[in-house]
């Protein structure tokens, strides 16, 4: 008979009480067998992305393979030195007294999780959750069935059941589980879910990370190379068909520099994946057909586009398509565009960007291409987002020395490495005073001398 969600976090909730994840042992052993679960099912995995998304099989191992793997082998040896004791001195007025702090596991934690990444962007937080001590609860996509069903038998076999489970479904089965006590809420995919995620949370008071979206700008000034921008952000924008969080979702550039741009871009796009993008076996498909016709509605039929939108709802392709003669009140600059398409803006100069971009919500990730320190300085010192690169695309998201998270539309919370140790524990302030000599009297009331 199968578990209730109520069951089920029942469960997990009395193994998180018997200690049964604590132990850093245990931690260790666990992170080991999903190393082991993952490279012993790697055509398994590539085979359920590559149904879900069309996902080329080396993207898949790069974009989500590796990154699990890498943050295990990051995180494995470091769960002790980052669970240790620090110590900290106590004022003169409490001593002799010792005070340290220490990271201790949050309990039970949820994990929901879209479908663009399905491995990675399900693992990759659980990984840090183990690390830190928890058990945990995973809702992987219904919009990438393949590799959910693949996830759940596998963490299934190789991870310790009692403090693991995977249950699937949509949203009824995700408003229920919302409904439980967990001791965090670790929540992947767009902003209007993510206020319901919130919402749940906070009747409960549970403390919650949101790794949201929204539209990440890119800026490119005349003293950029173009012809590294154009490659890199071709690469950002149409790996994954578009479908990354972090991708440039539009790009701000001077008027001169818009013909010259579109046209590097899309000559990168035919390098990339020739001139019948949907025939490439680099090049995925759109996730479903509602997907797709979100994204078919945003590609204006009056304007110039620089490389011909071909698209193929049977398969779910769409090809790479790079918009200039954009407005900001056009369509595909309201929304996320998640999708292979990049319109490009004319602005003045940076300043200007700079203006654009503080006018709209806070953006997960922001790009600026220059070789100019002033404009760097700029946008380092005038914008907010969840990241910065300069010259550099997804870069951030790669190292696991970095804490990876957006800023209040784009997110709240962040992991990767230390940060998702720490996102996953609380720290605990611990005091300890000897009872003898009792040097705490001089502190008791009447206050007589201490207020004279
Ligand atoms: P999705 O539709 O797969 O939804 C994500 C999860 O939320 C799923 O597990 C789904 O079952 C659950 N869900 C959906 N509706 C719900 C509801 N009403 N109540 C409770 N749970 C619900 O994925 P998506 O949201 O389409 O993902 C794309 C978005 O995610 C984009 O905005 C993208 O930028 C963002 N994203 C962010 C990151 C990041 O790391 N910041 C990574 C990937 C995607």
């Amino acid at each position: 008979m199968t578990e209730t969600c109520e069951q089920t976090v029942r469960r997990l909730h009395r193994s998180f009480d018997e200690g049964v994840s604590r132990p850093l042992a245990w931690r260790r052993e666990q992170l080991g067998r999903m190393k082991r679960m993952i490279t012993a099912h790697r055509k398994d995995i590539e085979q359920a992305v590559f149904l879900d998304l069309g996902k080329p099989a080396a993207e898949t191992a790069l974009m989500e393979i590796k990154l699990v793997l890498d943050e295990i082998r990051f995180v494995e040896p470091r769960i002790e030195r980052w669970s240790r004791r620090h110590h900290a001195v106590m004022p003169l007025l409490m001593q002799p007294a010792r005070s340290w702090t220490m990271a201790e596991p949050k309990g039970v934690v949820l994990v929901i999780s879209p479908w663009n990444y399905p491995l990675m962007l399900s693992l990759e937080p659980m990984v840090d959750a183990i690390a830190a001590g928890n058990c945990v609860c995973l809702k992987p996509s219904e919009l990438s069935p393949n590799t959910s069903t693949l996830l759940e038998r596998l963490i299934g076999e190789y991870l310790d059941p009692r403090a693991f489970a995977v249950v699937q479904g949509a949203v009824p089965e995700t408003t229920e589980l919302l409904r439980q006590p967990f001791d965090h809420i670790f929540y992947t995919g767009n902003g209007r879910v993510g206020s319901i995620v919130m919402e749940a949370a906070a009747k409960q008071l549970t403390p919650v990370t949101l790794e949201l979206g929204g539209k990440s700008p890119v800026f490119v000034d005349s003293s950029a190379n173009l012809d590294a921008a154009a490659g890199r952000i071709a690469w950002g924008r149409f790996t994954n068909a578009g479908q990354t969080c972090v991708a440039p979702d539009y790009v701000l550039t001077t008027p001169d520099l818009i013909e010259p741009l579109a046209e590097k871009i899309t000559a990168f796009t035919k390098k990339f994946f020739g001139d019948n993008p949907t025939e490439s076996a680099s090049y995925g498909h759109i996730v479903n057909t509602k997907q797709f016709d979100r994204l078919v509605k945003l590609l204006p039929t009056d304007r110039k586009a620089f490389s011909v939108s071909k698209t193929d709802r049977e398969r779910l392709y769409i090809a790479p398509t790079v918009l200039t003669d954009v407005q900001p009140d056009d369509p595909v600059m309201q929304e996320e565009i998640f999708g292979p398409i990049l319109p490009i803006l004319a602005v003045k100069d940076a300043k200007e960007a700079v203006a654009f971009i503080n006018e709209r919500p806070k953006p997960l990730a922001l790009y600026v291409f220059t070789c100019s320190k002033t404009t760097r300085l700029l946008f380092e010192q005038h914008t907010s987002s969840g990241a910065l690169g300069f010259n550099l695309p997804l870069g951030h998201l790669l190292s696991n020395r970095l804490p990876f998270g957006g800023v209040d539309a784009s997110g709240m919370g962040s992991y990767h490495g230390k940060a998702g140790f720490l996102e996953f524990s609380h720290v605990k302030t611990v005091t300890s005073k000897p009872t003898f000599p009792d040097t705490l009297r001089i502190a008791y009331p009447p206050y007589r001398r201490l207020t004279k």
